[in-house]
Formats: structure tokens, sequence, C-alpha cells
């Protein structure tokens, strides 16, 4: 006897009419035609099963804060820092938690259950820290949250930041962050980035770091962040995030380069809905994308996650908190456009970021947390393309959200009584 049986799923490696079997939370079968009884039957009529969508990077210190203590006016990266830094000393604990649980709410309706936030430790007081402490504990029945020490101003540009880091690391804050595009010098930046790898080998803990988040082509702190990660052991715990230098570099520079961050076992984490947002601002035309290198960073077998970023804050009035958008615009601005391309973007969202942030049990496999969402879609190129209903959203064998699927129904003269958008992908193509 199994608590849930979901029959009849297409999984994201093409295998249709599956049967997904889950036990004390696990998933305990995977294959076509279970017969054995359940407790609940899910039927999933052809429709994509996922495990959930993973949210390599965002700031949930600052979500939900669009407004306050004013908007954006330039749309800067440089004006919603100095935004953030009004809106920090004005900030209680309180706020904090609440806007972040209202984030998670909204998180879990679109089928995301983890997600790799910074959290700014540039404020001495560490409200933001305490805060989403407290928040980790309270979402973690439903979503897991790792944090990431990130010192917003600077770890030498602000005078507090490195005794700051070290406490909120001592308080249980997982990861050591950086912005060394964002210290005073380039020298100051390289510093950053060794002195922040030293802390996290001494400690045991991953890297991320902001690095390079600047259409300066000779913001080049990715390069130092590859040889300081060998350099102190830390091969496949560090992450290099948005990286959007790389976009205007010189491509004999970056033909060195690359090989330099697969050897350190490097990832990288592009944010295209911010980075299409914020890069840029400086060109007349043309225009630069400055979104990182996605394709060449792929082809060189570094792995890719995309991030968010950020939802309704000081740096971005967007966002759903859904990683779907996160890749149908990474689709657009890399023109990864074919349906192995779009595959390898689903992957950006589920299981390669489940990987950098090292997460347990994360799968479709037998043994796995019984983790997974159930899509309106056929498989992963429509789930790209129509960011659709997350039918079911199930943690550890139990439904924790549902949206009925959604279908329009049309009084038009001789023609069908509705439509449903996921039946619209022409045979020939799939
Ligand atoms: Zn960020």
């Amino acid at each position: 006897m199994f608590d849930l049986l979901i029959r009849g799923a297409t999984l994201p490696d093409g295998r249709t009419n599956q049967d997904i079997a889950i036990r004390d939370g696990r998933i305990a079968e995977v294959t076509p035609g279970i017969t054995a009884e359940a407790r609940e039957v899910i039927e999933a009529a052809g429709h994509l099963l996922t495990p959930p969508f993973v949210d390599a990077h965002f700031h949930m210190d600052a979500t939900l804060s669009l407004g306050l203590p004013r908007m954006n006016v330039s749309g800067t990266l440089l004006e919603g820092i100095a935004l953030w830094g009004e809106l920090r000393p004005t900030l209680t604990c309180e706020a904090v938690v609440e806007r972040a649980l209202r984030y998670c709410d909204l998180a879990v309706s679109k089928g995301l259950m983890a997600v790799r936030t910074h959290v700014d430790v540039s404020d001495p007081a560490l409200v933001t820290v305490e805060g989403l402490l407290e928040v980790r504990e309270r979402v973690a029945p439903y979503l897991d949250l790792q944090l990431v020490a990130f010192p917003q101003d600077g770890f030498y540009r602000c005078r507090e930041a490195e005794a700051a880091l070290s406490r909120a690391l001592d308080m249980g804050v997982d990861v050591v962050g950086g912005i060394p595009h964002f210290e005073r010098t380039m020298e100051d930046g390289r510093a950053s980035v060794e002195a922040l790898c030293r802390i996290a080998a001494e400690r045991g803990l991953r890297v991320d770091m902001h690095c390079d988040e600047t259409d300066d082509p000779l913001s080049r702190h990715v390069e130092t962040l590859a040889a300081q990660t060998v350099r102190f052991g830390l091969q496949g715990r560090v992450a290099g995030s948005h990286l959007t230098s790389m976009h205007s570099m010189d491509n004999y520079y970056v033909s060195k380069l690359l090989p330099l961050m697969a050897e350190a076992g490097m990832a990288a984490i592009p944010n295209p809905l911010i980075n299409m947002m914020l890069q840029g601002r400086h060109d007349s035309y043309p225009k630069r994308r400055g979104l990182t290198r996605i394709p060449e960073l792929l082809a060189q077998g570094i792995p890719v996650a995309l991030g968010q970023d950020c939802v309704l804050d000081p740096w971005y009035s967007m966002g759903t908190g859904d990683l779907l958008d996160v890749a149908h615009m990474a689709v657009h601005a890399t023109q990864m456009g074919s349906a192995a391309d779009k595959r390898v973007l689903f992957d950006a969202v589920t299981t390669v970021p489940a990987r950098i942030l090292g997460l347990e049990g994360y799968g479709l496999e037998p043994g796995c947390h019984a983790d997974m969402v159930l899509l309106q879609a056929r498989d992963t190129a429509e789930a790209i393309r129509l960011r659709p209903n997350r039918l079911k959203v199930i943690r550890r064998g139990k439904v924790i959200a549902e949206t009925p699927p959604e279908r329009t129904r049309l009084s038009l003269e001789g023609r069908p009584g509705g439509v449903d958008p996921a039946e619209y992908m022409p045979r020939a193509a799939s």
C-alpha cells in the first residue's frame, strides 16, 4: 500500500506514461503500470512531472520592498544599491520575516521549493540575518532556504562588513558571498576574493560571489575567483553569480578564462531577467545585452544555473517567483531556441541548481524525497514556452499547493467550445 500514486506522467528526460509511487515521504518506484493500491491517486494524464524548481540566486531580505522608501528612477544597479542603503536602517526583523514568508507562499505556488538567498551583512545590526535565519527555520517544512553572507556595500569598502560577515557565519549563515567589482579598486576586489575564499576554506563552507556584474570588460575578478578556488582546494564548491562583464570581454581572453573556470570546478549563475534590465545602461546603440556567455560556459562543461535575483525590490520592479519566466528570458537572450537547448535551460532551473546548493535527496529516482511538481504542459520545451499552471505541488508526498488547469471557454459560432493552451504544439514539432 503506497501513500500516493501518480499515474501516467511524462518526465523531464522524455519518458512517458510513468507511474510514481510514494511511501513515507520518499519515492518508492518509478515505472509504467504500477498496480499496487495507494491511499491517494493523481492522474497526470500525460502532463510533465518534474522535481521542484530551485532558485540559485535570490535576495529575500529585499523582496517585496518595491517603492520603499521610493522608486529607482535611473533603473541602474548603482541606484538600486543606494536605494537599498536608504531602506536598510529602517528595517525591522518582523517586517523582513513577514515579507519573506509572503514571498515563500508565492514561491511554493509556483513549484519553487529551494532558494539560495544572499543576505546583506553590511549593517552590523544584522537585522536581515536574524530575520532570514528565522525564516529558514519556519519554511523548512516546505522550502529549503540556503543563506549567503553578502557584503552588499563591499567587504573592504564598508568598514563594518568584515566583522559582520564573520558574525553572520557564526550565527549559522551557510555560504560565503562577496562583491569584488564594487570594492574601491581592482586591487581591493582581488584581495576581497582571496580573503573570502580563505574564510570559506577555513570554515568548510561553499562560496557564491556576485562577480563582475558590470559591462566593464576589464572587470576580471572571475579569473581571481577561479585561481583562489584551486589554491584553497574549493573545487566544486564555488559559484560565480552574474559574470556579466564576460559579455563584453575580448574573445581571446575568454578563451583562456573558460578552461580556468572549468579546471576550478566552478559553477556559473546568470540572472537573465535582472541583467537584461540592468546591463547596457551606459550604451547608446547598439546596446549590449550584458548577459554572460551561457552557451560557451555550457560548451566548456561548466554547470550553469539560472537565478531570479529579484522580485519587486529596489533593483527590479518585475518578477513572479516563477523560474520558468527566468528560463523563458534565457531562451530569448541567449538565442537557445532548439528543443535540446530548452531541455538544458530547464535543467538550469531544476537539477543543476539543486547540485550547486548540495540538496540531499533531490530528483525523481527511487529513494529521493517525494518533492515534485505537475505542470499543465507536455514536455520541458512546452513548460518554458507556456509557463503553465502548477496543477499539483507535492512536498514529501503531500500536496501542498494546487491550481486547476487553465481552460478558456469560447463562444464563437462554428468554433470549438474552449481552448487548452497546452494542446497547441504542432505534432510535427514534438
Ligand atoms: Zn544578486
